[in-house]
């Protein structure tokens, strides 16, 4: 018997002259070389190739490309999550002294990381209104470096100035970052609008399923895009390749599934508009949502799967009204294949006071809907019993 066969990894991976059609999950996380002279001209990019997973894999590969080319955009970097993609340009790209301008409706996490985090690193912060250029524009300061907006505010799905934010940054030599997450570049490529990079929170509607936590971040300059790429090796913000997969497969489905709910997001926007027991209903879709003209401009039609909506009636006919949503699930999250709703007053913000809910318009009877792929009567049939649950009180 040869006794080398014996050794623990005496067989190479079988390769194959045809090729798998479905990616193969590659969960390697070392690359061994030939000699260190090929691992030299590895390095030195005169051949390609992984070394350790951290740094790069296929799977991770695979997937930066197919939302590099939804967004119009290459070499973007696959993150452990969507807040790993905010990590890294904010702390990736800023220095202490430098200032950071925020939408002041941002993600939660990315608020606290503003409000929170880039102080204690001596990096100042500020928030201002995105749908106010005005307000905006006196917010930059000299030492100003980066912008970070959402393009659709949460929970009450305003609609950014882009076009004015983006003259702004590009008149002051300031980044403009957009977290693309909400709109989807089914809805817009914000690099095609001004952006200098684009983030996402993957884990929503492009893996699309709920079981899997991944971002993406790619800069328009290679140059800060590799500076975000070094950071987040060098901080292991990097992803699995098993998470990796997943969200690939789940990407295959994205603008059917996008398109779907949008549907339906619209149809049940209208259903709810001037019912029994609803104060308001927020659709950007809708030519009563207060910010209707911008939403044609930056949204291009394509208002999206998220609303809001009001109940009267306060915390007693939102506990009603879950409760009696029977399947739906009451979860706070997003761009899941099933409707979920959430409470903003018991979860998003929940910090904050009641009066500093109430100026975002923020109320115990306020809730926001991830429309996902259920047949649209079901599910108008699921709200009717939840609003007839809460007006029965
Ligand atoms: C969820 C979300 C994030 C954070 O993404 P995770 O994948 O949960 O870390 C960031 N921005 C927006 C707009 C989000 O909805």
């Amino acid at each position: 018997m040869d006794t080398r066969k014996t050794l623990i990894r005496p067989i190479p991976v079988p390769g194959s002259v045809s090729s798998a059609v479905v990616t193969p999950i590659m969960p390697a996380v070392v690359y061994a070389s030939d000699s260190p002279d090929s691992l030299d001209d590895q390095y030195n990019g005169i051949t390609s190739g992984y070394t350790y997973a951290r740094e790069g894999h296929p799977n991770a590969d695979m997937l930066a490309q197919r939302i590099d080319a939804l967004e119009g955009m290459s070499g973007g970097i696959v993150m452990g999550s969507g807040m790993a993609s905010v990590a890294a340009v904010l702390l990736g790209l800023l220095s202490s002294g430098d200032h950071v301008l925020g939408a002041d409706q941002l993600y939660g996490r990315s608020l606290r990381m503003m409000t929170e985090d880039l102080p204690r690193m001596g990096i100042a912060t500020s928030l201002a209104d995105p749908t106010d250029i005005e307000a905006f524009a006196a917010a930059i300061r000299p030492e100003t470096k980066l912008v970070l907006i959402e393009l659709v505010s949460n929970p009450t799905l305003r609609i950014a100035d882009l076009d004015g934010i983006a003259a702004l940054c590009k008149e002051k030599g300031v980044l403009l970052a957009v977290d693309n997450t909400f709109t989807t570049p089914a809805a817009i490529k914000p690099v095609e609008r001004g952006a200098d990079i684009v983030i996402h929170s993957v884990t929503k509607l492009l893996a699309g399923h709920a079981d899997v936590t991944l971002g993406w971040v790619a800069a328009k300059d290679p140059e800060v895009n590799q500076r975000i790429r070094v950071f987040a090796v060098t901080t292991g913000l990097t992803a699995s390749p098993f998470d990796c997969w997943l969200a690939e497969r789940g990407l295959m489905t994205f603008p059917m599934r996008f398109r779907q709910s949008q549907e339906t997001a619209q149809r049940l926007s209208d259903f709810l508009t001037g019912k029994p027991g609803v104060k308001r209903v927020l659709y950007p879709g809708r030519a009563d949502h207060p910010d209707a003209a911008r939403a044609q401009s930056v949204l291009r039609g394509n208002p999206g799967n998220m609303l809001s909506f009001e109940l009267e009636g306060g915390r007693a006919a939102a506990n009603a009204f879950t409760e009696a949503a029977e399947g739906i699930a009451f979860a706070p999250t997003l761009g899941d294949v099933g409707t979920t709703l959430s409470h903003p007053a018991s979860s998003s913000h929940r910090a904050l006071t009641p009066e500093g809910r109430a100026a975002l318009g923020i109320s115990e009877g306020f809730f926001r809907v991830s429309v996902g792929l259920e047949e649209p009567e079901a599910l108008l049939e699921v709200f009717e019993a939840g609003l007839k649950a809460a007006s029965a009180l």
